[in-house]
């Protein structure tokens, strides 16, 4: 296989967050298999089919790959379906990147820059919205904790609010955390006490929230800072502490509250930049259930060396204003098939 290192794409002018990579294999036994003996197609035939062939976003991106398709983490990994070896397997590097100001002219640049001779990189723009958005962003944070460890819920708490506040270096302070509390003093804003962080009603009432659409299950409900929840325990909760008044919430059916609550949400802040997770925790890329690489948040680490001194006790943070962004988001997938074009013509060449 060719050194992976120089197919990657130049990233660096992308503002960190905003590009999401996924890798996929695919069998290309398997495939073979599907084309010629499901379709019916000649071997040579088939083989001419298969290089033109492009999976779906869906298919590059989902976290349950099929047949032909699947994750590996493994350095010599195998067909899960067929148990063929490394040259049958060909990979697929999909580039998403979230559409917008902060992206389009690096984007542009970067799709000159793209050999598109022979379908080398097929690009795909697909449409989508706040709440769709929002739900991808929740997957994605869940994949990369460690339920089973309670620092998780630090770690969503910190990913939560980076969303919130993404100006503030949420890495650096988390590093001195023990703990997170719902604060009785303040209304807005956020205040560290050493070793604990103290958010005001609202924004711990969001961070509760978060952890439990991660944790959720029908039957024990979610674990929160606040311990395990059911849905309702939930609503009662945020309705004490003044976060439902606050937003305007005044339906009483749990099922409507939860719709609007995850309307309000998905609309409130901005969850658009795929990759959830910020680089440097350890134990965040535990990737069991996916091998699926989250890159573009690497610049994350730089900025550490801006953020400023801090005393042990800083002061409330300025109230963030609950600002409303509605409008669709445009996702832009670059799929990179020159592994799949080579090895489809390395394996055609053995085969012929
Ligand atoms: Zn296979």
């Amino acid at each position: 296989m060719a050194p992976t290192k120089q197919r990657e794409l130049d990233l660096k002018d992308f503002p960190p967050g905003t590009v999401t990579e996924f890798t996929t294999l695919v069998c290309l036994a398997c495939i073979f298999d599907i084309f010629t003996k499901q379709l019916g197609l000649a071997p040579r035939t088939a083989f001419s089919e298969i290089k033109r062939h492009t999976p779906t976003t869906d298919e590059l991106t989902s976290r349950s790959a099929t047949r032909p398709y699947f994750d590996s983490d493994e350095k010599h990994p195998h067909c899960p379906y067929c148990g063929s070896a490394k040259r049958w397997l060909a990979r697929f590097d999909t580039y998403c990147i979230e559409g917008g100001k902060p992206t389009d002219a690096a984007r542009r640049a970067l799709i000159k820059k793209l050999p598109r001779a022979g379908d080398q990189f097929v690009l795909v723009e697909k449409k989508s919205d706040s709440r769709a958005v929002l739900f991808e962003w929740l997957d994605t944070l869940g994949l990369n904790l460690d339920l089973a460890d309670e620092s998780w819920l630090l770690d969503a708490t910190r990913n939560y609010l980076a969303r919130r506040a993404p100006k503030t270096n949420w890495q650096e302070i988390f590093e001195q955390l023990r703990a997170v509390r719902r604060s009785n003093r303040l209304t807005e804003g956020w205040e560290q006490d050493g070793a604990r962080l103290f958010l005001a009603p609202n924004i711990y009432g969001e961070a509760i929230l978060i952890q439990y659409l991660v944790s959720r299950s029908h039957t024990h409900g979610g674990l929160t800072l606040d311990g395990r929840l059911t849905l309702m325990e939930l609503i009662r909760r945020l309705r004490y502490i003044g976060y439902l008044d606050r937003i305007g919430i005044t339906e009483r059916e749990p099922g409507e509250v939860f719709e609007k609550l995850i309307d309000h949400l998905a609309a409130s802040r901005d969850w658009s930049r795929v990759s959830a997770v910020s680089s440097g925790a350890k134990g965040l890329s535990t990737g069991s259930a996916s091998d699926r690489s989250i890159r573009g948040n690497k610049a994350s680490k730089k900025t550490s060396k801006k953020a400023s001194k801090k005393s042990s006790k800083s002061k409330a943070a300025q109230p963030e204003p609950d600002e409303v962004i509605t409008e669709p988001v445009k996702l832009y997938y670059i799929i990179d098939r020159r592994d799949f074009l080579e090895r489809t013509k390395s394996v055609y060449a053995s085969y012929a």
